[in-house]
């Protein structure tokens, strides 16, 4: 495949997509478009890797291709507030020098990432449903529920052709946390016409429908009310629908609930400050937790994806300086694990379990559900919108060639796209070119 050609990159109408992360991979989602020569981003997040000694790397999109073919960013344009979406923004932002848009909630998580002593990128904030102009393209938010409230789909029109950017998404009636999809705009959408879906492959091979927090809340409650000791839970931190539904729990079994692990803190001052986390009684100290009976102890903490300086770890090691686990203690893991963290995440177990603790995980009990759409939730959306044209993004080859097929059976065709490839989306998809692409390692 050739290298782009001028008049590509910057004068035919297109429009263009490039994925220069989270197209054959998990993490790293920076999806750039363009028409005429102006370019937009849509997110802008890390990749997390384990490496052989077990420790885990951080890493953040190459922008080489922008430098090297002179295509400068007018915005980037954020959907939700996880890492693999915001996460490259405190590493990238002075270079690509432009606007960023984002929700309240993912913008108060943005400036939490940022140094508060130098210059920041202007930062402006939507509102879900407003579609807004930047230069040649209109952009609208559409609310979808996923595992963090203020989560969007983003509407994109550009050069006469409607693309709708799903970001990360399920369908959940009850989310506890945070509003509802916005399935009468979807549909309406789907009745004005979509040619391009740019979708989220994380579940595509999964049959059946999403699970509900609410369902997770029911599981939950049921499984901390066998435990006769204390009860540790790790979660994904930015999930503030499982911290919700554990403060409610932990009322219902007679225990005190405390955070354990700093970005869990973070989360939970920012959930508060946007009043997402409302329920009383909430969270004590640890210092006041650790000295209550062990039946009356529920703490929640961070490491479940096997981290091995994450609170989680500390416990298993038994070096953390706020809480030493006993025997018949309960660990009780409401996440499911990420590929790639296997090993860490073993250690971790053996750990718990040498010290007699016992431990409850989602092959167990309905104690997780995913943030992604499997096939009844794809089936659900893509009859709302009635696409003529699919892009299988975030996650692996497997993941985006099950999410391809399953749009074939609806009636959708296009192709898998890998990063780096320049996909000209004025007709069928079609890759044209290819440009560099990669990871750069900026944290070990
Ligand atoms: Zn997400
Ligand atoms: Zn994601």
């Amino acid at each position: 495949m050739p290298a782009p050609r001028f008049d590509q990159l910057h004068r035919k109408p297109g429009p263009f997509f490039i994925a220069l992360g989270g197209a054959g991979m998990f993490g790293a989602n920076f999806y750039l478009y363009g028409t005429g020569g102006e370019w937009i981003a849509i997110d802008c997040g890390f990749a997390l890797q384990s490496t052989p000694g077990g420790s885990n790397q951080v890493s953040v999109p190459s922008i080489d291709a922008l430098e090297r073919y002179d295509i400068k960013l007018s915005a980037i344009l954020i959907t939700h507030g996880h890492e693999d979406h915001i996460g490259a923004i405190p590493h990238l932002w002075r270079q690509l020098d432009c606007p960023l848009y984002a929700s309240p909630f993912a913008a108060s998580l943005i400036r939490n990432k940022l140094d508060p002593t130098l210059r920041w990128p202007t930062l402006k904030e939507i509102r879900p449903l407003e579609p807004i102009g930047i230069g040649a393209f209109q952009a609208e938010w559409i609310p979808v529920t996923h595992s963090i409230p203020e989560s969007h789909a983003i509407l994109l029109e550009a050069a006469g052709k409607r693309l709708y950017h799903s970001g990360d998404w399920k369908l959940d009636p009850q989310p506890l946390v945070g509003g509802l999809t916005a399935q009468g705009r979807l549909q309406a959408i789907g009745r004005s016409g979509v040619d391009v879906i740019i979708g989220d492959s994380t579940n595509a091979p999964v049959g059946g429908a999403s699970c509900s927090e609410a369902t997770v809340q029911n599981g939950l409650l049921d499984a901390i009310r066998q435990c006769r000791k204390r009860v540790v839970v790790t979660c994904f931190a930015s999930n503030l629908a499982r911290l919700h539904s554990l403060a409610e729990i932990a009322f219902d079994t007679t225990r005190y609930a405390g955070l354990l692990g700093r970005s869990l803190l973070t989360m939970h001052s920012a959930g508060r400050a946007h009043n997402y986390l409302s329920s009383q009684p909430g969270f004590i100290g640890p210092w006041e937790l650790g000295y209550l009976p062990r039946e009356q102890q529920l703490w929640i903490c961070t490491g479940s994806q096997g981290e091995p300086a994450a609170a989680l770890g500390k416990l298993a090691g038994g070096s953390h300086p706020h809480l030493t686990l006993e025997s018949g203690d309960t660990v009780v893991f409401s996440s499911r694990l990420i590929p790639g963290n296997e090993v860490p995440l073993a250690a971790i177990k053996s750990g718990l379990l040498e010290q007699g603790v016992e431990i409850i995980d989602d092959d167990m009990a309905p104690i997780h559900a995913s943030g992604h759409p499997p096939q009844e939730d794809l089936r659900q959306l893509y009859g709302w919108l009635r696409g003529r044209y699919l892009l299988p993004v975030h996650g692996e080859l497997y993941h985006q060639q099950a999410h391809m097929q399953f749009g074939r059976s609806m009636g959708l065709s296009g192709l898998v796209p890998a990063n780096g490839d320049l996909i000209d989306l004025s007709a069928q998809p079609c890759k044209i070119a290819d440009l560099p692409s990669g990871l750069v390692v900026i944290d070990r």
